[in-house]
């Protein structure tokens, strides 16, 4: 798939001009004259990436990238500012108002492209996290574009992978006031040491001796701990085919030898900003992923979880000629606990009953909440004999040791009854043993509760 590039710039010639250069490159280009119109595209999320000039009347390009970063919806879109001006303070002021890069009229095409390509490659792989996580604010997780918006990238965990003592000792100065710096000297020792210390940055000089930094930074992007540490590589100058290449590797930002402090600083706080921004967008995939699957109350497997999952289990099951087992548990006289102490009391014992459960159980059986106070447990590789032991001791488990309610202020008696059901011929279903462990259930609680009944099938 390939990016859309919204080109903002006041004068018609220089639109013209990126416009041809990334048509070229076959990106899909799209254009503005002035602030107010780029700021409208990027709400509507129809570009992947900014090339933003700097002086415009009105709205200059300063304000307009403050804009674009200080917008939880439009935070995450790269923007390159694209400017005459040349100090680094220049550069420095665009950093601060959130650029992800800056690059200089006339802009060299080989810089221009390479930029385009690395950052838009990044914006689809931080979309695709998107999609999953802004789905997850509907059940309640924390909203990690706000955050992201707010996040200084300051109090980061740096290595600098450096082997001359003068230059990373300047390194370690500029950037220690505002986060925590390791620095590591010998480049073999560099990919371990990134490995173990959980970074937030890796600084890579290019001019190790030799070594090749380029490799290392290969090997950074391929292992699985430090694949998504971003990484800012120092050149000792212009090396535009080194520096390509290393935007093509996976290196996400340069720096050029004379370091300035302050650009130092300000590359450095981007690239943390937005390290943290896809780490918290991961973990909300994630969370959201485990919220899709457990009970909120408890903790265990949702019901919808174990149905779908007891199917694969019983035809793994049925396959191999192993056994199966399942339990269906419920609690006796739930509704008393209620109406004796009230529904927060109901939830405490709930809670306690599945941490019971879970203490009972091995690592491969799958507890899950069925529905109010009916639990399931799937037993793979477990017959009925087996199945039957364990079920008693969960049984008197139970029944044995009262259940702090009210914050530990009062417990109470608790019992349960329990009817288990095992594979039976090879053409038997997760339904069908389902509900014979609950006719087997029923017929516990017919015979008087607090007790274990096995299906006679
Ligand atoms: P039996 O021995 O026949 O199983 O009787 P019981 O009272 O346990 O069964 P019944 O199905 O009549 O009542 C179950 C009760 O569980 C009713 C419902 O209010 C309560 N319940 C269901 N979900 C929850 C919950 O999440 N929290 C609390 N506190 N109570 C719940
Ligand atoms: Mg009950
Ligand atoms: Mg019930």
């Amino acid at each position: 798939m390939t990016a859309r590039v919204l080109v903002v710039d006041d004068v018609p010639a220089n639109v013209k001009l990126l416009e041809a250069r990334l048509s070229a490159e076959y990106f899909d280009v799209a254009t503005a004259m002035n602030g107010v119109e780029a700021l409208a595209i990027c709400e509507k999320a129809e570009c992947d990436i900014v090339l933003l000039d700097v002086m415009m009347p009105d709205m200059d390009g300063f304000e307009v990238c403050r804009r674009l970063k200080s917008n939880p919806v439009t935070h995450h879109i790269p923007v390159v500012m694209v400017t005459a001006l040349d100090h680094p303070s220049d550069r420095v002021r665009g950093l601060e108002a959130g650029a992800d890069d800056f690059l200089t009229k006339p802009v060299s095409d080989i810089a221009l492209i390479a930029r385009v390509r690395s950052l838009s490659r990044l914006k689809m792989m931080t979309d695709e996290l998107r999609m999953r996580a802004v789905t997850s604010k509907e059940i309640g997780i924390q909203n990690p574009e706000h955050e992201a918006v707010a996040d200084g990238g300051r109090h980061g965990r740096i290595l600098i992978v450096d082997d001359r003592v003068s230059s990373y000792e300047r390194l370690s100065a500029m950037l220690a006031e505002e986060h925590t710096v390791d620095v590591e000297a010998n480049p073999n020792e560099a990919l371990f040491h990134a490995a173990e210390g959980n970074y937030d940055l890796l600084i890579v000089s290019l001019a190790l001796e030799n070594h090749d930094a380029l490799r290392l930074c290969s090997q950074v992007r391929s292992l699985d701990r430090t694949r998504n540490v971003p990484i800012l590589a120092l050149s000792d100058g212009e090396e535009s085919a080194r520096m390509v290449r290393g935007l093509e590797i996976g290196v996400n930002d340069y720096l050029l030898r004379p370091i300035d402090k302050n650009e130092l600083a300000a590359r450095v706080r981007t690239q943390i900003r937005k390290k943290r921004y896809t780490e918290r967008l991961r973990d909300n995939v994630q969370q959201s992923i485990e919220m899709a699957i457990t009970d909120a109350l408890t903790g265990l497997y949702n019901r919808r979880y174990m149905e779908s999952h007891l199917s694969t289990l019983v035809e793994q099951a049925a396959a191999r000629g192993k056994p199966l087992t399942a339990l269906v548990l419920d609690i006796d006289y739930f509704k008393s606990v209620n109406d004796n102490h009230g529904h927060d009391a109901g939830d405490d014992v709930l809670r306690e009953f599945a941490t019971r459960v879970r203490k009972s159980i091995r690592g491969i059986d799958l507890a899950c909440r069925y529905g109010g106070e009916e639990f399931v447990i799937i037993m793979p590789e477990t017959d009925m004999a087996v199945a039957t032991i364990v079920a008693e001791r969960l049984r008197r488990r139970i029944a044995s040791e009262r259940f702090p309610i009210q914050q530990g202020a009062s417990s109470i008696e608790v019992t349960i009854s329990i009817g288990i059901a095992t594979l039976d011929t090879a053409d038997d279903n997760a339904a069908h043993i389902l509900k014979r462990a609950d006719q087997a259930l029923y017929r516990a609680k017919r015979d008087g509760r607090n007790r274990v009944v096995a299906d006679a099938a």
